[in-house]
């Protein structure tokens, strides 16, 4: 019910799905619909429009509007991409939950996310059959009760945060009763997409928790770094989450030593440390993202010629079967 809804779930609903509305936002040229319409039906488009205000119309080679907008590069695949690229269902415990490292577990919450990033890992993966949510916590739940040794436990998805903070109480209620947990992260691109997400109710599930919680937000860019997130992160930060990033290196985003070295003075600035620069995972259709292991190299190389320590992050990769992220 409408009335019901939070602000947030709002936007949310209202969110951008259809490729003509963004190019008409944006006035960009129609001529990018034949191919913006042909990607979409592969992989959804979804902007809400938090995101999309971030975005200078008429620039079709924004930062931004390249993590969203459906291209024809997408339809170009090859062998070596694959629709489990990191080797999620050989993880596979219970429905929805993931055993790959020691002492940490994560679980697919929901499918559903507040954006679509075109270079998603998990742009094809099968969540029907693999989702801890709704009535199915049950398995997940037993499992990690019979494995002490997980002290961390790693809510995902899709994203987290899209469930609404009943649902995600309750849940953090149920781990809470695993004596063996002690840390609860959140891997999230909801702070930066769609900051009106960090709700009080969630801010009072964060500090009344026993544990100690963790929030990975997602950003790529610092143009995504605007006052209405710097907001949402200093209120989290305010709960007692500490807060880290992730970025994934993506040609025509943030391939850029500059950009590189202002997206973590920007999320410094806002309370968050860099944590990792993840090389591309090979999902299917993300290649044009492609950054070579090189120029990766050498982009943090240089990051780590002008930056302190703790504003250059781990370059790794996620190779399936391995104990860790491979450092490059
Ligand atoms: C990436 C990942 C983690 C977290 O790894 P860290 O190196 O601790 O950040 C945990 N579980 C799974 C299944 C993962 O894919
Ligand atoms: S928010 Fe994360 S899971 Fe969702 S589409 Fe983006 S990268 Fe994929």
């Amino acid at each position: 019910m409408l009335w019901q809804e939070s602000p947030w779930q709002k936007q949310l609903a209202e969110a951008i799905r259809d490729p003509q509305q963004l190019l008409a936002a944006l006035g960009l040229d129609p001529a990018l619909l034949p191919a913006a319409r042909a990607a979409a039906a592969r992989f959804p488009l979804l902007v809400p429009a938090s995101y999309l205000r971030r975005i200078p119309p008429g620039t079709p080679d924004d930062p931004l509007l390249r993590q969203v907008l459906p291209l024809a590069d997408e339809l170009l695949t090859s062998p070596q991409e694959r629709a489990d690229p990191v080797g999620d269902l050989a993880a596979r415990q219970a429905p929805g939950l993931l055993h790959k490292y020691h002492g940490r577990a994560l679980l697919i919450t929901t499918p559903a996310c507040a954006i679509h990033c075109r270079y998603c890992f998990r742009r094809d993966f099968p969540y029907r059959d693999n989702q801890a949510g709704r009535e199915h916590w049950h398995d997940a739940l037993d499992w990690l009760k019979r494995h002490p040794q997980v002290t961390e436990i790693i809510l995902s998805g899709g994203d987290p945060l899209v469930l609404d903070d009943r649902r995600l109480g309750q849940l953090i209620s149920e781990l809470e009763k695993l004596t063996h947990v002690r840390r609860l992260r959140l891997h999230t691109r909801l702070p930066v997409v769609l900051p009106d997400r960090i709700t009080e109710d969630l801010l009072d599930l964060f500090r009344k928790s026993r544990l100690t919680v963790v929030t990975v937000i997602h950003s790529n860019h610092p143009a995504e770094i605007d006052t209405a997130v710097r907001t949402a992160l200093a209120a989290l930060q305010r709960s007692g989450s500490r807060l880290l990033n992730q970025t994934v290196l993506l040609a025509g985003v943030n391939d850029c030593e500059d950009t590189l070295a202002e997206l973590s003075e920007t999320l410094f600035d806002a309370g968050v440390h860099p944590y990792y620069l993840h090389q591309l995972d090979p999902a299917v259709g993300t290649g044009h993202f492609g950054v070579s292991d090189r120029v990766a190299r050498d982009l943090v190389k240089r990051l780590r010629g002008r930056l302190p320590g703790f504003l250059v992050p781990r370059l790794v990769r996620e190779l399936p079967g391995q104990d860790a992220k491979t450092p490059l």
